[in-house]
């Protein structure tokens, strides 16, 4: 297999001054490469058709999940192994934050995924927290927030007459991929089941049922998402550019394919671009519904997610360890709040739970699971 496609590898080394290598496409395929910016690649077929696919990863830098899915498709896509039918963009989101996470000796996961004091490159900001319509009215000085505004552009000129957008249909099927922290198993979030594996969900913006029929092999849950308050990339895409979006979180950062079904989303994209359908599973996704955000308010002592078995109040047993995702309340849970604490029934989960966050910003995000 030739190393010389357009991988975030190859995107990462450019961003810090090296040259994109050059590379042949077998002309016989009718496939054509275009590097619109730097990581923000377009396949272009003209035998393609349906709505354009777009596969963005790292985001946040150190999540490889993504990163491997994009890199094996462009590289099957450059030797001729995959017969384009769908045109394709990928975009490498924080270039210099996977060059961090990838280079620095004994890095953990989380250690350089966007947040940074100390560090000369300058990657101090979310970049999947800045697409707000808000947001995209700042100028970011952060490394992140500029990286936004090239690839928001990027596809702008994509979609709207640059490039070769007179093949690329002006509607997009947007799939960004993330991982989490500490995601449960599939038995323990199902109860009644036996799956080991870990229990990758997206977030869904106003796609409920379309990734529930297509992506039933991938995903364990998916989560419904309102796209009009978005801060995610998905979520702009969903919102401003109408596109089919989800923002995917591939199991628990830094695990193998096998337990986070990264290797089923790479198969599934793999048929989807030879114009194919993928493979269905026997039990669908679970669905679930936002129901409040936990935010950790100014004054209060003791913020943690607590298994509260009794009198919530009393806050028996010590602490939940963060941050974790998909918490399960199997046990009551409780988290302490100026005016009493939250509470989570059962049937609900908290998303994202980090009580290591700043004053102010979301902890969590409670959810609950909809009638099949
Ligand atoms: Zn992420």
């Amino acid at each position: 297999m030739s190393s010389n496609y357009p991988s975030s590898h190859w995107s990462i080394q450019k961003e810090l001054g090296s040259n994109l290598p050059k590379f042949d496409l077998d002309p016989s395929s009718g496939t054509k490469f275009e590097e619109i910016e730097t990581g923000v690649h377009l396949f272009t077929n003209p035998n393609a058709t349906g709505q354009t696919i777009m596969l963005s990863g790292i985001l946040h830098g150190d999540e490889d999940a993504g990163a491997n899915i994009m890199d094996k498709l462009r590289s099957e896509l450059c030797d001729g192994t995959i017969d384009l039918k769908r045109n394709v963009i990928f975009v490498d989101g924080n270039l210099r934050a996977a060059h961090e996470a990838r280079n620095t000796k004994d890095s953990k996961p989380g250690d350089h995924r966007y947040y940074s004091k100390d560090k000369p490159l300058g990657i101090e900001a979310n970049a999947n927290r800045l697409w707000t319509i808000d947001d995209l009215k700042k100028e970011y000085e952060s490394y992140a927030g500029k990286r936004r505004r090239i690839i928001a552009s990027a596809i702008n000129d994509i979609l709207s007459g640059g490039a070769d957008a007179s093949e690329v249909r002006a509607t997009l099927e947007h799939h960004d991929l993330h991982q989490s922290f500490k995601v449960p198993k599939v038995k323990d979030v199902r109860g009644n089941h036996t799956d080991d594996s870990e229990y990758t969900y997206g977030m869904v913006y106003d796609s409920l049922q379309f990734f529930k029929e297509q992506f039933s092999s991938v995903y364990a849950g998916l989560v419904l998402s309102d796209p009009a308050t978005a801060q995610t990339f998905a979520g702009y895409t969903a919102r401003e550019l109408n596109a089919t979006a989800i923002t995917a979180e591939l199991g628990t950062i830094g695990h193998p394919d096998h337990l986070t079904y990264a290797d089923k989303l790479l198969d599934a994209f793999r048929q989807i671009l030879q114009g194919m359908e993928p493979a269905v599973a026997q039990t669908p996704p679970d669905t679930w519904k936002p129901i409040e955000a936990i935010i950790r308010k100014p004054g209060v002592e003791n913020f943690a997610f607590y298994n509260a078995d009794q009198a919530p109040e009393l806050l028996i047993g010590k602490p939940i360890e963060p941050p974790v995702d998909f918490i399960e309340a199997k046990n009551l849970i409780a988290i302490p709040r100026q005016d009493g604490h939250y509470l989570i029934q059962p049937g609900q989960a908290v998303l994202f739970a980090n009580d290591q966050v700043t004053t102010g910003d979301r902890a969590g995000l409670i959810i609950e699971k909809l009638a099949a």
